[in-house]
């Protein structure tokens, strides 16, 4: 199958966020037919239709053979992956990953949805995403998220 682009999203919550951030753009690379080929930096943001401490969010774009279907397994296999890690007993830490775009498919299906249904609404995915990827973001969906706390946070190691 000829490779695809696409865009990933990334956020965390909860322990060491930066690092559970950091080490899922490693993890993503290397999975079997994806390649990382551009990271954003990392963003702090507040929580959005969701609770507790501050997000630290990325984008990343990827070429992948895996087809949309294949490539949300794959991401939802190392959401679990980052869930079961426990550097200490107790420790807290979550993973999300969305995938917001793929090349150029339109999806409505039970289990995915792209482009992704609430990208163009969060600042936490727009200004990471315009960063690697100015094109696909106008000025006026950042202006619509211009309210939103975000800060960006430093460059991924
Ligand atoms: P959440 O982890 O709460 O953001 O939601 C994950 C659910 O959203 C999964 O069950 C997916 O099937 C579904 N979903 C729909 N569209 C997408 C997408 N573009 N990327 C990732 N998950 C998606």
């Amino acid at each position: 199958m000829k490779a695809a682009r696409a865009f990933i999203a990334l956020g965390a919550n909860l322990g060491d966020a930066r690092a559970t951030v950091t080490q899922a753009i490693h993890s993503l690379g290397q999975l079997p037919g994806i390649t990382v080929m551009k990271q954003s930096s990392l963003y702090r943001s507040a929580p959005v239709d969701a609770s507790g401490p501050d997000f630290i969010n990325a984008v990343a774009e990827v070429t992948t053979t895996l087809n949309p279907q294949a490539l949300l397994v794959a991401l939802q296999a190392l959401e679990q992956d980052a869930g079961r890690q426990r550097p200490y007993r107790n420790a807290p830490r979550t993973l999300d990953l969305d995938i917001l775009l793929y090349g150029e498919v339109t999806l409505d299906s039970p289990t995915l949805t792209i482009p992704h249904p609430r990208m163009f609404t969060r600042a936490f995915v727009l200004l990471p995403l315009a960063e690697i990827a100015p094109e696909h973001v106008t000025a006026a969906q950042l202006q619509a998220v211009s309210q939103q706390a975000i800060e960006r946070v430093g460059i991924l190691p």
